[in-house]
């Protein structure tokens, strides 16, 4: 087991460190760090660090965290098994890149940070963008990207230096700006790829939905993953920050599988496990549902 060792975080926005006052204690276990904690879409297990808020940002994160060079060693290491429900999340996503083409934006080339087995580059080829780019941390999931897209995408963590100034129309991030140690750094990077006037599409948790607030610490989105948690306002207020425009923001309605839902339900693991079993036998798993599970979306421009 290699040593955990624990770091201050500073608010994203206005980058004070201590100006911040605690919402959740740590429930943290360094048994936790395993590269099974860190793959996508596991059961949730509610391990969390210490979630505080910024007193003048409003801007929830965790605080202290884990040495992002070693979590980083891990998402490289993760698993990538939410394949069954790639289809209802390549459905949502691109009906949110639809709105990209009220505001006008070019089609010829599009980035995604975090691009797992590439679904959605493949969304975004089919609606119309031509030169689809991805960049993904996990090598299990970069190999399971059809052969067509697998050149088109990066493994790596997203880092300065890695595409040219203004090469995109639009960058998009879906539950990626969670993850990120250092969105200030992100920011820069992405105001820096995009070209003038292209946009960022962001879909992610929202800690002000509903759901987060009436589960409050048990709710899914109070993870060990996730070093920042956004709203609404604070994602907007963080873009703004870094020079973009916000254009839209708001609520996302998801499409989900009964039984991804029934997954994400707080409930003694052998009576989730019953319960999943029966949605299986019963084919009832299979229902589509779209539902407001708790996040959102946020589209900003960088001026021309
Ligand atoms: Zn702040």
């Amino acid at each position: 087991m290699t040593a955990v060792h624990l770091h201050a975080t500073s608010c994203a926005i206005c980058q004070t460190e201590n100006n911040a006052t605690e919402l959740y204690r740590a429930n943290f276990d360094p048994e936790a760090f395993s590269p099974a904690v860190f793959s996508a879409r596991r059961m949730p297990d509610r391990i969390h660090y210490r979630m505080v808020r910024c007193n003048t940002c409003e801007l929830v994160r965790s605080d202290p965290v884990a040495d992002p060079a070693q979590v980083a060693d891990l998402y490289r290491q993760s698993t990538f098994d939410y394949s069954q429900e790639v289809e209802n999340l390549a459905r949502t996503y691109g009906a949110y890149l639809a709105r990209l083409d009220r505001h006008g934006a070019g089609k010829e080339s599009i980035l995604e940070i975090g691009c797992g087995n590439g679904f959605f580059l493949m969304q975004a080829r089919s609606q119309g963008y031509g030169d689809v780019r991805g960049v993904e941390p996990s090598r299990s999931a970069v190999e399971l990207a059809p052969a067509e897209i697998r050149d088109r995408i990066v493994c790596a963590m997203m880092r300065p230096g890695l595409f040219p100034t203004g090469t995109f129309d639009a960058i998009c991030l879906f539950q990626v700006l969670d993850h990120i140690f250092d969105p200030a750094a992100l920011m820069k990077t992405c105001f820096d790829i995009v070209k003038p006037g292209g946009f960022i599409l962001c879909l992610n948790h929202n800690v002000e939905a509903l759901s987060a607030r009436l589960m409050k610490e048990r709710s899914p989105i109070i993870d060990i993953e996730h070093t920042y948690l956004y709203c609404p306002e604070t994602i907007a207020r963080l873009f703004s920050r870094f020079g973009f425009q916000v254009k839209e923001t708001g609520g996302v309605r998801n499409r989900y599988s009964l039984s991804y839902l029934m997954r994400l339900i707080p409930l003694p693991a052998p009576l989730k496990k019953m319960a999943l079993a029966a949605l299986d036998i019963t084919h009832l798993g299979r229902l589509q549902l779209r539902v407001p599970l708790g996040n959102l979306y946020m589209i900003a421009q960088k001026p021309f």
